[in-house]
């Protein structure tokens, strides 16, 4: 076992974006033994978690499961529809939209990133209309690939993935749209098909209560036409075997059979509860939060009331305070992990993580630990902001309560 220094009493509160805590069922059907890849009880698993997934990227057509972490799932989108030296344009959202648009360069393409001047475009959504702006100016059609960050993880700020759709319809534009949905999948609301998004990138530990080890792309029949002549170098990411061997519930390498299993479990809990309900759930917990916020009179990243995000919120500190010292405060006095701020805000805010398997009084919990440590850290603040929380959630019951099951 791995040694620690020492153990802690009591569960470690895990309220980052992703991971987030694995449930105690998802662990325990994790634990089955591992059998044979290639057998006929594989099939079963495989088929069922292939079709199950479905219904939770809201798509009737091919999603790919890859053993591999959501970075994984990003250059697997990007390999399989594009060729060497082909214009991508990338909407700036924050550090993961910059992430994939720095993976789009080492593959040899020629990524265009849109956004607004400097922090602001960390605090709002894609501007649909500036996309359709340089769609329509693309009158030869060089751009392939509009990329999107549907839940931005580093901010806490959504982007409206219907208006980039209507945005490129308007423009009458081929491109293809690609949306990474890593964090937002089965946490915020999400229609790979209706929202007519070409691949859809997730990955497993984010709303899917999963370890990190599994990722996805939902692949639209127009991506999968564009795979047949893109030209950039793809192997293992390649959808084509892939897709041909999953039609019987297997794959043309080993997969990842106990986080299959754990999958297996997840869809089952997820339709337990109702993705709508789910939904809600996040959404409330994300209105809780942002209401203890502001009542300690600290600034929420996310600067449009319409996009944010259910997923996480992200809290600016005053100027001169560094979120970093007041998160380390939090974690040794407290035992919560929280988000650190990354890229161009690193340092000036940190992450409050309400995904998964997240109900109130773990939220609650969660922000009685950032209220201590940021008072300890001599962060002034306007008000106890729990309270607030508090009297909210108590105000507004959960969708499904244990009464009603
Ligand atoms: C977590 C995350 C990633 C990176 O996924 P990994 O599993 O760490 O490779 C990319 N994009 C978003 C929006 C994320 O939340």
């Amino acid at each position: 076992m791995l040694k620690l220094d020492f153990h802690p009493a009591g569960r470690h509160f895990l309220q980052i974006p992703g991971p987030s805590p694995v449930p105690d069922r998802i662990l325990r059907a994790m634990s089955y033994p591992t059998i044979d890849h290639r057998g006929p009880e594989f099939a079963v698993l495989g088929l069922k978690v292939l079709e199950g997934i479905k219904k939770i990227f809201k798509t009737q057509q091919p999603v790919v499961i890859y053993p591999a972490s959501g970075t994984g799932a990003w250059e697997a989108a990007l390999t399989n529809t594009l060729s060497p030296g082909d214009t991508v344009l990338m909407f700036e959202t924050g550090h993961f939209a910059t992430l994939w648009k720095q993976m789009a360069e080492r593959l040899g393409l020629k990524p265009e990133f849109l956004g607004l001047p400097g922090i602001e475009g960390w605090r709002r959504g894609v501007q649909a209309d500036m996309i359709e702006k340089r769609l329509r100016e693309d009158a030869q059609h060089a751009i392939k690939a509009v990329c999107v960050v549907h839940n931005e993880t580093s901010t806490g700020v959504t982007s409206d993935i219907a208006a980039v759709r209507r945005a490129i319809d308007a423009a009458g534009h081929p491109a293809l749209l690609l949306v990474d949905t890593i964090s937002g999948l089965a946490s915020a609301d999400y229609r790979h098909d209706e929202w007519g998004v070409d691949v859809t990138i997730s990955g497993s530990q984010k709303g899917l209560m999963l370890p990190p080890g599994i990722s996805f792309n939902a692949v639209s029949a127009k991506a999968l036409a564009a795979s047949g002549h893109a030209r950039l170098p793809r192997s293992f990411w390649g959808w084509a075997e892939i897709i041909e061997m999953n039609k019987s519930g297997y794959w043309p390498y080993t997969p990842n059979t106990n986080l299959l299993y754990g999958l297996c479990e997840a869809l089952d809990m997820l339709q337990d509860e109702g993705l709508d309900n789910v939904f809600a759930r996040h959404r409330r917990l994300g209105e809780a939060c942002r209401r203890a916020v502001r009542t300690w009179g600290l600034e929420i990243q996310c600067a449009d009331p319409a996009v944010y995000s259910p997923v996480l919120t992200g809290v600016m500190m005053p100027e001169g305070v560094d979120a970093d010292a007041v998160r380390k405060i939090i974690y040794e006095r407290f035992d919560l992990s929280l988000g650190t701020g990354l890229g161009k805000v690193k340092g000036r805010m940190f992450r409050i993580g309400h995904l998964g398997d997240c109900n109130d009084l773990t939220l609650l919990a969660a922000l009685a630990g950032c209220e201590m440590g940021l008072r300890i850290a001599g962060v002034p603040l306007k008000d106890s902001g729990l309270p607030a929380a508090m009297e909210y959630l108590a105000a507004q019951p959960n969708v499904v309560s244990l009464k009603a099951a």
